[in-house]
């Protein structure tokens, strides 16, 4: 997607993507149409399939090409912030509840590969937040209080208990608070299911214009096909200029880099999802064919363009994560990518109907959540679909911030 995604990312590179889907060459008449076939269209499209709601999926460019593609895939129930950095903007019961609804998201994930077989290389993990500096000890244990007082499994590692190989001087440890997948698998496989129940998909089918009529929409798309609904979701990640002018969030570029397979993973204890408490934070995961993966470096987004600081960002990664595993010998860098990430004050998607228009619903998963977020949303739009409100849908309101 140009100027989003920048690079060569691992998951359209390691795996194979000749399975292409048609593009639209008639008119259709639907409930849904989701614009956007990245990870959030595709679990909007298995959600609406699974509660018998029609919908029409269509993808401007190829599906899981965009963000869908550089995504670390990390999920984890955490915010991208601290608790105690977050109170200006959400109240700390709002807090647990995101978090409760991150651990709910991932049960759904887990739902998903039992019922329909493990495709996307799921494996839970647990999650690690760590300081290599004394001067945020108590940032770390702080997080830790909260949560642990809020009922979340945790554990507090103090730096004479280190188990890993890197540097730190404290962790909080979240049991089976994360888990992490190859994104592309991950969207194929529920294109794949959703169109057994009945969904339909197109790639390279760009929607132009959207008609707004009292009772539904109509999506021109770009050979003049129209697509009537009665609702339209905007899937289309980080840019949603055909919708709307507002201005969501702070988009960012983040940089990661994945290496090639290595020997042996020395110094990981078992392979825990890792996040440092720095601003901006790095943050780390393996693969299941042993490859390492760090991002990070975040800078602001109209720089995506320069290819220098792109690659003193490349670099910069590629000495932390030697310096982190000093004994994993043979790391060699593979891919090196970057895209935009687009984050809120209070670290919360968006997902819900525009406030103008009843007829205009958003799935963004804005923030470091963003599939759990994809996941909430597709459930909280499929029960709207039918007129059902989910309480929980009030902390991603779209107009949240307007004044
Ligand atoms: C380097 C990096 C690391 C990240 N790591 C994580 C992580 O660890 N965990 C996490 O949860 N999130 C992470 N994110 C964020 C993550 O990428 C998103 O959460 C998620 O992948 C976004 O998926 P999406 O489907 O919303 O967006 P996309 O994959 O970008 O999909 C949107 C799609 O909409 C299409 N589209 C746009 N306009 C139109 C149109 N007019 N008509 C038709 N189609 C259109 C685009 O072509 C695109 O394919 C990361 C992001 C980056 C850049």
């Amino acid at each position: 997607m140009q100027g989003y995604v920048k690079g060569k990312p691992i998951f359209t590179s390691i795996n194979n993507v000749d399975n292409q889907y048609p593009y639209l060459t008639e008119d259709l008449e639907t409930d849904v149409v989701i614009v956007g076939g990245g990870v959030t269209g595709s679990i909007c499209s298995y959600y609406m399939s699974k509660n018998n709601i029609k919908s029409v999926l269509i993808e401007k460019g190829r599906i899981a090409h965009g963000s869908t593609s550089v995504t670390t895939s990390l999920l984890q129930y955490e915010l991208d912030e601290n608790a105690s950095d977050l109170t200006e903007s959400i109240e700390s019961k709002d807090i647990v509840r995101a978090y409760e609804l991150g651990i709910h998201a991932l049960k759904e994930i887990e739902k998903f590969v039992d019922e329909y077989g493990n495709r996307c290389d799921y494996i839970k993990r647990d999650t690690l937040l760590y300081t290599a500096k004394n001067l945020e000890k108590n940032s770390i244990k702080e997080e830790y209080e909260f949560r642990k007082k809020n009922g979340f499994d945790v554990e507090y590692i103090d730096e004479l208990d280190n188990p890993y190989m890197f540097d730190l001087k404290a962790g909080l440890l979240s049991k089976k608070g994360g888990a992490e997948i190859d994104p592309y698998k991950f969207t194929k496989h529920l294109l794949e299911v959703s169109k057994k129940k009945g969904a339909l998909v197109y790639e390279n089918t760009d929607a132009k214009k959207i008609e707004y009529l009292n009772e539904g929409v109509i999506v021109h798309t770009c050979y003049g096909y129209k697509i009537k609904a009665k609702k339209v979701i905007v899937a289309t990640g980080y840019n949603t200029s055909l919708f709307t002018n507002k201005n969501f969030g702070t988009k960012y570029s983040t940089f990661n880099i994945a290496t090639k397979p290595v020997k042996e993973i020395i110094g990981w204890k078992d392979r825990v999802l890792i996040r440092d408490n720095s601003d901006p934070y790095n943050y780390l995961r393996t693969t299941n064919d042993n490859r390492l993966i760090i991002g990070g470096e975040d800078i602001d987004f109209k720089e995506i363009e320069d290819e220098d600081i792109a690659l003193k960002k490349y670099s910069i990664l590629e000495q932390r994560l030697k310096s982190m595993f000093k004994d994993i010998d043979d790391i060699e860098v593979e891919y090196r990518y970057c895209g935009c990430f687009e984050t809120t004050k209070d670290n919360l998607g968006y997902i819900g109907s525009d406030i103008k228009n009843d007829n205009l619903w958003y799935c963004l998963g804005y923030g470091a959540n963003g599939i759990l977020f994809a996941i909430l949303g597709a459930m909280m739009l499929s029960k709207l679909y039918y007129n059902e409100k989910d309480e929980d849908m009030r902390l991603f309101k779209v107009n949240r911030f307007d004044n």
